[in-house]
């Protein structure tokens, strides 16, 4: 519908002045405001970017979301920049795009390398330019400051729901189920800990981007997470707790679930055929190609599609803004409650498309989505 591309410029902190390249697209408005987050990447590109609103889209159409699709970007690397100049970037990125966004118009939130902190910056930026307190411009903000509470861990419970719906249609008792994580960002950390709570299964490898740890006895989260704390990856776990194995292992490990939370195609047309595990649930966004789709069926394997696995995220986004609309906030239970009603909901529904039309799940997913989205654009003329 409409890309936008910015340059931003920012005073660093040793008085130089930088220019940093970002992007904002919003590809479809036909059942209401644009919303999707944005990424802080040194590798973003804007077909990325593009390819991510077009998600979006239909993620909040799967979802039935009274929302469309957007998405935003900037190339940096976060891990290089200081905490003001992340915030001189973060009002910066706002400062360029906010005539286009707004609680009607278009909703950030938070994505790869953007947090909390960083959405509040943007919302006072926005607030500044409008003159007046806008909480529900962005999604994704600390629950002190119009955040909803659920947000932080939402799109790693959604897709726990998800899973267990999963695991029911395939009769796998969850209690004795083996899981690998791939990716240990929010949604993978948060992930693990409630593959344990939610699901009661055993989480026996994780990964990050420096590689990852396995013990088939199940691995010691608090440990894992406070060595990524400590040294920024879980690699650095005693080898005692234990092995190391890397990525492209960790694909192919022999668990029941396989999570992928990390970034786009690690599962590819060489690995798929080795998959073993019965579920991949797809917590990040793009992280099947489309040749490995395919094999990954044809083998049998339940794949739990990312616009409707991780799709938790922008679900309790939409609570978020219903509760700054509102002025009301909800308690935690009640965002779990209708969290858990959604996906199961959704999951139901996307199931039936695949079994009516003997489709993927993927496949499923769409015909739902595009579907929905279609239906509005036919009342509303535009098709
Ligand atoms: N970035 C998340 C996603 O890809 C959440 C988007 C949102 O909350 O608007 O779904």
């Amino acid at each position: 519908m409409r890309e936008i591309h910015v340059s931003i410029p920012v005073r660093m902190d040793d008085g130089t002045t930088k220019v940093f390249q970002g992007f904002r697209v919003q590809y479809n408005d036909a059942k209401g405001p644009t919303k999707g987050g944005i990424r802080f990447h040194p590798e973003e590109t804007i077909d990325t970017v593009r390819a991510l609103a077009a998600w979006m889209t239909w993620k909040c159409a799967v979802l039935d979301l009274p929302l469309g699709g957007g998405k935003g970007g900037v190339i940096c690397n976060p891990k290089e920049l200081s905490n003001s100049e992340l915030e001189r970037l973060s009002r910066g990125y706002i400062d360029k795009i906010w005539q286009f966004v707004g609680p009607d118009k278009d909703i950030p939130a938070p994505d790869v390398y953007t947090t909390p902190q960083m959405m509040t910056w943007m919302m006072d930026e926005f607030s500044k330019l409008t003159g007046k307190n806008e909480f529900g411009c962005i999604t994704g903000k600390p629950v002190s400051i119009g955040g909803s509470c659920g947000r932080d861990d939402a799109t790693a419970r959604g897709g726990m729901y998800t899973i267990r719906e999963a695991a029911k249609e395939l009769g796998m008792d969850l209690s004795k189920a083996t899981v690998a994580i791939q990716g240990y960002g929010n949604a993978g950390c948060n992930a693990s800990y409630l593959c344990k709570d939610i699901l009661g299964t055993k989480i026996v490898a994780i990964s990050d981007s420096k590689g990852g740890i396995y013990n088939k006895d199940g691995l010691d989260l608090d440990l894992a997470c406070s060595i990524k704390g400590e040294t920024s990856s879980v690699v650095h776990a005693p080898s005692e707790s234990a092995q190391l194995i890397s990525n492209e292992e960790l694909i192919e490990l022999d668990v029941d679930i396989l999570v992928t939370a990390a970034l786009e195609n690690v599962i590819t047309e060489e690995n798929a055929p080795n998959v073993k595990a019965k579920i991949v649930a797809e917590l990040a966004n793009g992280p099947t190609t489309p040749e490995a789709d395919e094999i990954l069926y044809k083998n049998g394997v339940h794949v739990i599609p990312d616009i409707l696995c991780n799709a938790g995220g922008v679900t309790v986004s939409y609570f978020e803004m219903v509760q700054n609309m509102s002025c009301y906030y909800w308690n935690v239970e009640e965002v779990y409650e209708r969290l858990d009603k959604r996906m199961t909901e959704s999951y139901q529904i996307v199931l039936n498309a695949s079994k009516t039309y003997n489709i993927n799940m993927r496949q499923a997913a769409y015909v739902v989505a595009v579907g929905r989205v279609v239906e509005v654009m036919k009342l509303r003329g535009w098709i």
